[in-house]
């Protein structure tokens, strides 16, 4: 249904990942002034309060109120009827020769002049595991190459429930964790900065309606549930989760940080860019099956920055290799009755391809720090390094049509004494 001959009045790079194809949901401060709702476009913020109180939004008429917010959780809880009205109202006020936005340009902030801030509240965040190639390497690593996947990998998308509260925003420092690992060869566990920091690969999606206990979301009916998706940050402490893990999963090797993009890009957005993913066998049971193409192509890369920022990439990877869709993983994450709420943050696991250089993580990219990676300034990494900056970007494009998510940033600082 997207048309690539739409263009927007406001002059937009070729190569900008917010065209008008995409406008994300984001909120941002300009100045003093209050936290608002915004959609990117180009190297512009369009203000929606402004918008809304210019009584621009003549199909969706939503109140101003609902942009004035710390949050995008009022506006996805109106509803993809009412949300999807919305998009139409931007995509004619940001296209049309004869927008009435062309008189209020203050509507448009330059990009650089806003702060951005966490889009969502998040009300639950779970982690999945579903990118088989991920699996596949941990399991080699760490236990039987031979049998690299443990026996449910093919029928549960695994996952685990992470924790919301330490969720932040892309540009938000992290301070490497400090925690209790078991060196190698010692017969007592220490405590002490986390030597094996790491990044993970992800992409995240956003639950837009609510559900009650006792519900469940099909497989059918799971993208009516599903609002957008942000580029995910799963800051990971190797050294610390591969002592605590047994036998309940990670726990404060994970919990210390995840950063997300501060741009949420709607499922409507994304549609151009559907793919069918990975053939599964065996056959998953009836309430997993899906039908048509769940899996969308989604370039990723990673770089390492280091303080100077000097970037080397360390990885290209693409979220169409994932094994289990977001449609299962939803309809498997409710069936045993587990209601969702709007504002539920979901991660999609390491996303990995096939070659060593879309590995997702510094785990796999070292090989357990076996293999160090090369950078631009003639150093090496094996992990994470203090003062190191990750940035993860990911963009689809089809057609002369480019939808991206810009930018998931965070550096690293050392251990809080
Ligand atoms: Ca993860």
């Amino acid at each position: 249904m997207a048309d690539s001959t739409l263009k927007s009045w406001l002059d937009i790079a070729d190569n900008s990942d917010f065209s008008i194809h995409n406008l994300p949901y984001g909120v941002f401060t300009k100045g003093k002034g209050a936290k608002k709702v915004g959609v990117a476009i180009g190297d512009y913020v369009l203000d929606l309060y402004a918008v809304a109180s210019l009584n621009l939004l003549t199909k969706s008429k939503i109140n101003k109120s609902i942009f004035k917010n710390e949050f995008i959780n009022d506006l996805m809880d109106l509803g993809k009827p009412k949300t999807a009205q919305l998009r139409e109202d931007l995509i004619k006020l940001l296209s049309s020769n004869r927008s009435k936005l062309k008189q209020h340009t203050k509507a448009l902030i330059p990009m650089e002049k806003v702060t951005m801030h966490m889009p969502i509240k998040i009300t639950d965040y779970t982690d999945f595991y579903s990118s088989m190639e991920h699996a596949t390497n941990v399991g080699t690593m760490f236990r039987d190459p031979d049998n690299a996947l443990l026996p449910n990998w093919r029928h549960i998308p695994v996952g685990y429930h992470g924790r919301a509260s330490s969720v932040v925003v892309s540009g938000t420092p992290i301070h490497r964790p400090c925690g209790q690992t078991m060196p190698l060869g010692a017969d007592a566990p220490v405590y002490g900065p986390c030597r094996l920091l790491d990044f993970e690969l992800e992409t995240g999606f956003v639950i837009g309606k609510s559900t009650q206990l006792g519900d469940r979301v099909s497989c059918k009916d799971a993208e009516d549930y599903i609002f957008g998706m942000v580029l995910f940050n799963d800051w990971s402490a190797r050294d610390i989760q591969k002592w605590e893990y047994v036998p309940l999963g990670p726990f404060l090797g994970k919990n210390f940080a995840s950063t997300i993009s501060p741009w949420v890009v709607p499922m409507e957005a994304l549609d151009p860019f559907r793919v069918s993913g990975p053939k599964q066998t065996p056959k998953v049971l009836p309430y997993l099956k899906t039908t048509g193409k769940k899996n969308f192509k989604i370039n990723l890369e990673v770089g390492i920055q280091n303080k100077k920022g000097e970037e080397t990439t360390v990885c290209k990877s693409n979220f169409r290799y994932m094994y289990w869709n977001m449609s299962q993983q939803l309809a498997h994450h409710t069936v045993n009755g587990c209601n969702i709420n709007v504002g539920d943050l979901y991660g999609s696991g390491t996303i990995s391809g096939k070659k060593p250089s879309s590995y997702g993580s510094m785990l796999e990219l070292s090989w357990k720090g076996t293999k160090p990676l090369k950078m631009v300034d003639g150093t090496e990494r094996k992990f994470i390094q203090d003062y190191d900056t990750v940035v993860m970007r990911g963009h689809a494009e089809k057609n002369g049509i480019r939808v991206g998510f810009g930018e998931v940033t965070g550096q690293v600082l050392p251990a809080k004494k």
